[in-house]
């Protein structure tokens, strides 16, 4: 810590690719942060440039400001640790938990209720709908990325990933989006990818909170691919004709029939099993937008949909 810094370590809240997030806190305000701590390499610091995916989070997160994304407080250049380098520090408003880190913590059998999951999913698709609206793509939604507090409130957070995306659509790297939240059209290496690719992996977050655990656990892209042939069938260019453009696909594809049995295992209800697919429909055009499902699926317009509970034990 350097001695100047008002802020003081609380703790080590996770380590990331490009280095690591802490909760601090102000000595004089007693205000509490996360602070995420990006190296810049002193090439990087010579020819006054930064990481890309620090100067992609800190452009989104000072343009879009929304109840469920987190927030930025400031960004400093800080030399930390008397390492003698500096390091590029965003201050971002504190949550206690992330998703995955309190599905982990479940016990035996434990399970999100059904009202957390929907209130849950509602937040969720409502901080995506706000991105594609200012068409922006977040690219990386899973678990982790998902911040939680203990009242039931939910924020969107590591927009490391997230890009505009231009209308019309470009092509767009295809090394986005972790394995098992990875679409269809990036896993092919389709041509050109847009808001679906969000929505996909808003459903396998869906599922996941769901099932309590991760519906397609590839180990690697094929296999990835295999798992989703394997629920949902083999995609046919008669409902995705663009499948035919993608690099990786040939005719030769192992075929799956869609398989309404492995679907209706799925332990959830009816509703929220149409809810799910009509969140991984195979062609990005037909899959429902974000706001499609917030403002027609019939999942979410029953029942109470968002729930804050502001008692002591609250709601996890
Ligand atoms: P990276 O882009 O390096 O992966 P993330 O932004 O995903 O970094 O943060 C890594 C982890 O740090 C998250 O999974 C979460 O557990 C924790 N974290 C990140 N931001 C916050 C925050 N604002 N409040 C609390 N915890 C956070």
């Amino acid at each position: 810590q350097s001695p100047s810094s008002p802020w003081f370590i609380e703790s080590i809240l996770g380590s990331g690719t490009y280095g690591f997030v802490e909760c601090v806190r102000n000595i004089n305000t007693h205000q509490m942060l996360a602070r995420k701590i990006i190296k810049v390499t002193s090439k990087q610091e010579d020819e006054n440039e930064l990481p890309a995916t620090a100067v992609r989070e800190i452009a989104v997160l000072k343009s879009i400001h929304h109840e469920f994304i987190i927030k930025l407080s400031h960004v400093a250049f800080e030399p930390l640790y008397n390492s003698g380098t500096n390091h590029l520090c965003l201050y971002l408003e504190f949550l206690p938990t992330d998703l995955k880190r309190y599905m982990d913590a479940l016990g035996p059998g434990e399970r999100i209720s059904p009202r957390l999951v929907k209130s849950y999913s509602y937040q969720l698709l409502s901080a995506i709908e706000c991105l594609h609206r200012h068409r922006i793509l977040h690219r990386d939604l899973k678990p982790p990325n998902i911040l939680i507090d203990y009242e039931g409130r939910l924020k969107l957070a590591d927009f490391g990933l997230a890009r505009q995306c231009h209308m019309p659509e470009r092509t767009l790297t295809h090394e986005v989006v972790t394995l098992w939240y990875r679409p269809p059209e990036v896993l092919l290496n389709a041509p050109t990818y847009g808001t679906a690719l969000d929505v996909w992996g808003f459903g396998c977050v869906f599922a996941e909170m769901t099932l309590r655990e991760p519906l397609f656990r590839g180990e690697c892209e094929i296999d990835q691919l295999l798992l989703i042939f394997r629920l949902l069938g083999t995609p046919t260019v008669s409902e995705w004709p663009e499948i035919a453009q993608c690099l990786y696909y040939q005719t030769g594809l192992p075929r799956f029939p869609l398989d309404d049995v492995q679907l209706s295992r799925l332990p959830m209800s009816s509703q929220c099993r149409q809810f799910l697919k009509d969140t991984l429909i195979y062609n990005p055009k037909h899959r429902r937008t974000a706001r499609q499902l917030l403002e027609e699926h019939e999942y979410l317009a029953e029942g109470a949909v968002l729930v804050h509970s502001s008692s002591k034990n609250g709601l996890l």
